[in-house]
């Protein structure tokens, strides 16, 4: 089997360690080892993998101050291995940004699926087809280059900003419920908390509403969740 992704395995157990990259190794992936937190960064910053195996409890830093770097900068997904017993580590670590995880020990065919989930997930871009250019009144969305405008003047979006305003703008017109949200950008939901997604469209709000308190583009369905205008 042929892949072209370029996988991180930030971990410091070194049985884990070698069984992973074992596992990749045979589906025929490239990939990179670091056995903490400051080596994990340098090789993120170096080599821009495509996918971030990464476990919680490093001997340097805490995986969740990974995480919270990573997000400053990049959406790359981030499969979080955790121990079992750690619910509360796993729902932080979603919270900050994490894709999905894997409990301690798993199997080889698990791990693997895990990698499939996300490999689809970056093939299927919220991008639609063959637009360059969303508009509409003073917003404007340029997908090519990952920009957003009010009136000509370019607003700064964190990647998970960007991310919920392209999910918004993709399903517009259409209402989408929290949980819907939070499975589209974070990768969970029913279990999920929607505080963080109220915390998210606020701050999108302020960078992109001219009148908050009468929102032009994202309207709040009471109790359901939001819909971006239609028109
Ligand atoms: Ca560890």
């Amino acid at each position: 089997m042929e892949n072209n992704l370029r996988i991180l395995i930030i971990e410091d157990d070194k049985y884990i360690l070698n069984f992973i990259s074992l596992a990749l190794k045979t589906s025929g992936f490239t990939f990179d080892t670091a056995k903490n937190g400051i080596e994990g960064m340098s090789l993120f910053y170096s080599n821009k993998p495509d996918i971030i195996l990464l476990d919680l409890g490093l001997p340097d830093v805490d995986g969740i101050e990974i995480i919270k770097s990573i997000r400053l900068m990049s959406d790359v997904p981030i499969l979080v291995v955790s121990a079992r017993g750690q619910e509360n580590e796993k729902i932080s670590a979603l919270d900050h940004g994490a894709d999905d995880y894997i409990t301690k020990p798993f199997h080889m065919g698990e791990l693997m699926a895990r990698i499939r989930v996300v490999q689809r997930k970056l093939k299927r871009s919220l991008q639609p087809d063959n637009v360059e250019i969303f508009k509409m009144d003073c917003l404007t969305i340029d997908y090519e280059r990952r920009m957003v405008f009010v009136d000509d003047h370019e607003v700064h979006l964190t990647p998970m900003e960007y991310k919920l305003l392209l999910l918004l703008v993709a399903n517009k017109g259409k209402v989408l419920t929290h949980n819907y949200i939070l499975k589209e950008i974070w990768g969970y939901g029913e279990t999920g908390d929607s505080t963080s997604i109220r915390v998210f469209m606020a701050n999108l709000r302020r960078k992109i509403e001219k009148d908050k308190a009468a929102p032009r583009f994202i309207l709040t369905e009471v109790g359901v969740g939001y819909r971006f205008a239609n028109e």
